[in-house]
């Protein structure tokens, strides 16, 4: 792909989600979110969600720039017969939720260590205990139906289905998904679902009962998250001067 790429045939607003999209790539591996070279992150250039920014089969997470995107159609069968096809549970996943959940312009898959311990416990919910998990009350989706690894229609279908009006899913034996209307704000989901998904670990280490809010504080606490969400934009912003700091090239 990177090689036929004209940048004078993509609009500055697709320019734009490359970068972020790029940039929450490399923030990834700062994170350690990444795992080898799977694991996906794409976004919606069209409105119906049919065309979609995804990253390419066993390219490093950390070497992923703005050019390397995959353009993808949803509605185009011979996707996986390309050159550069791209990995098939990627497509099968990322294809059916673009295609089927408003919610998720952008749609950040992985493994985070703490998230994925969580999901694998018979309870992977995130009970409200501190302010990052009450950021969570109530408005997580929770798949416990695990169908091995995702390769089919079927399977991406499924995934779609489960994610409800919900922006985050706890996938059960397998990690999370966070959708967003830009890159900066499923960043954010993702960011602070790790964190609270380590704060509920490592509480669950000490082996002494979790003190869990009460409904009402939860809810309350949950709420003034969402009054506060322009912060993700700053997060992200800082977070891409830090990447500029060290090395810029997730722009090219
Ligand atoms: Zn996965």
């Amino acid at each position: 792909m990177s090689a036929q790429f004209n940048r004078d045939q993509v609009s500055d607003e697709e320019w734009a989600l490359r970068v972020d999209l790029a940039a929450a790539f490399r923030l990834a591996v700062q994170f350690d979110w990444h795992e080898s070279i799977a694991n996906h992150f794409s976004a919606a250039v069209s409105a119906d969600g049919k065309q979609f920014l995804l990253n390419p089969r066993w390219k490093h997470f950390s070497l992923v720039k703005a050019s390397d995107l995959l353009l993808l159609d949803a509605n185009d069968k011979d996707v996986m017969s390309r050159p550069d096809a791209p990995d098939p549970s990627a497509w099968s996943i990322h294809g059916a939720v673009h295609a089927s959940v408003p919610q998720a312009k952008v749609l950040l898959h992985c493994h985070p260590p703490y998230a994925t311990a969580l999901s694998c416990l018979k309870d992977p919910s995130i009970k409200p205990i501190d302010q990052n998990t009450a950021r969570f009350y109530n408005r997580i989706a929770v798949d416990l139906h695990f169908g091995g690894i995702a390769n089919d229609e079927a399977e991406g279908q499924r995934i779609a289905n489960a994610f409800g009006n919900s922006s985050i899913m706890m996938m059960g034996n397998h990690g999370v998904s966070c959708a967003g209307e830009t890159v900066a704000e499923a960043f954010e989901h993702l960011y602070y679902l790790e964190r609270a998904a380590k704060t509920m670990m490592l509480a669950y280490a000490s082996g002494q009962a979790l003190s869990v809010m009460s409904s009402k504080i939860a809810e309350d606490t949950a709420q003034s998250w969402e009054e506060y969400s322009e912060s993700a934009f700053a997060h992200f912003d800082q977070l891409k001067l830090l990447l500029d700091k060290s090395d810029d090239s997730y722009r090219h």
